[in-house]
């Protein structure tokens, strides 16, 4: 589509508006049929080299949330699936670190955390039942409202999120926070879940779209040798529409030519190397351990553990909960046959789960992926609608040898 000399307002758009505004096209309807067009064309191209569909992963519920809002899953070519993997920090949580909340806000330790995490189940009450016993549990919306609860009492920060949200509880961390200041942190870092992903048996993914925000932070660089050593590629893709479909474009057309490379397409916040000074924040405070993430598996280096030098801030070492406390209830009838495990490693969607909007809801989820905002159950009850999801059976040769 031609957008007109640089500067210009691009028809349609209110007289008046600012034209670096106007620049920001990332919905024009023009452009994603153009990139539509584009796509068909790939996963043709794609299908005719390896003779299969086409399937990648995005690791990211931002990702899942705008393809389900703007519904382009509907003008995906049917030999495409696009499906979302382990891209929700509050989901991937494990039952045992939100036990390990718990048992401290029953000890009478005010809990800081996200609200999605009030209602992530553990092995037994979450931590918005023991909010209901009395217990104190705080709701904040970000570091900074935890630190100011922790001007007047002692506080725990119960932490979530990738690297993204990491870095600013490490930048919190090193920012002479008040003394009552501690962190539980459940922070998570998604290359390594990748590497889980591509060597699970099996696997379809044939590329992967990674998360911008992430990528902003760590650079698209950290993904090179995980192309080299899987022959997959990885598209860095930002949040709107456009930019995902201009990922979706670039990730299909290496599946077409059977390369394997890093593309960076959200250019305008993402550079190779990423933000260096908070990858050194990030790094002096947090060490990758291993780790479950749920439903999923052990992640190695997937989890953020405070580093030995901040272990008086680490709630984990000045309040230690017994492990063979942990864990210890049965999961319900119901949660025994919550799918959200395989959900997260691309193997179920969650239509395949026959809960999925009736026995578990929003209003009364019985999983994770249906308690977060970034959670792919929540993300397809809340906008519905899935249109060919790309998910029908193949169209089978009749018996009969009739033709429709
Ligand atoms: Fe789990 Fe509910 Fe999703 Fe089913 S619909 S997989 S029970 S979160």
């Amino acid at each position: 589509m031609n957008a007109g000399p640089p500067g210009a307002v691009p028809p349609g758009l209110p007289p008046g508006l600012p034209a670096a505004a106007a620049r920001l096209q990332f919905r024009d309807p023009a452009r994603a049929r153009a990139l539509g067009e584009a796509l068909h064309r790939a996963v043709d191209r794609a299908v005719d080299r390896t003779g299969q569909p086409v399937t990648v992963m995005h690791v990211c519920g931002s990702h899942e949330q705008a393809i389900a809002r703007y519904g382009l899953r509907a003008s995906f070519p049917q030999a495409l699936e696009v499906i979302m993997g382990p891209g929700c920090p509050v989901c991937v949580t494990d039952v045992p670190e939100v036990d390990e909340a718990v048992a401290m806000a029953r000890q009478g330790l005010t809990v800081a955390t996200y609200g999605d995490m009030l209602r992530v189940p553990g092995s037994g009450p979450s931590l918005g039942d023991v909010r209901g016993e009395g217990a104190p549990v705080e709701v904040v919306y970000s570091v900074a409202d935890a630190l100011a609860l922790a001007r007047h009492q002692e506080v725990v920060f119960f932490a979530s999120g990738f690297e993204t949200t990491a870095v600013a509880t490490a930048a919190a961390l090193l920012d002479d926070p008040p003394p009552g200041f501690q962190v539980l942190s459940a922070h998570k870092y998604i290359p390594p879940v990748m590497e889980i992903i591509a060597e699970m048996p099996g696997r379809r993914v044939q590329g992967f779209l990674a998360a911008g925000h992430a990528a902003t932070i760590t650079g698209s660089g950290v993904f090179e040798a995980f192309c080299a050593r899987h022959r997959l590629p990885v598209v860095v893709a930002g949040f709107e529409p456009l930019d995902i479909l201009a990922a979706l474009v670039a990730l299909v057309e290496q599946v077409a030519r059977g390369s394997a490379e890093v593309d960076n397409r959200f250019p305008r916040c993402v550079s190779r190397q990423g933000n260096l000074r908070a990858q050194e924040i990030l790094w002096r405070v947090f060490r990758p351990v291993g780790g479950r993430w749920r439903g999923i598996a052990h992640v190695p280096n997937g989890n953020l553990r405070l580093r030995d030098a901040f272990a008086h801030r680490d709630a984990r070492r000045q309040h230690p909960v017994d492990p063979a406390s942990l864990c210890q209830g049965a999961p319900s009838a119901l949660a025994a046959r919550c799918v959200c495990g395989n959900i997260m490693a691309g193997i179920a969607a969650p239509t395949d789960c026959p809960l999925f909007g009736g026995a578990c809801t929003p209003d009364e989820p019985v999983g994770a992926c249906m308690v977060s905002m970034e959670g792919t159950c929540r993300i397809w009850q809340q906008y519905g609608g899935q249109v060919r999801l790309g998910r029908e059976p193949p169209l089978l040769p009749d018996p009969t040898g009739r033709t429709a």
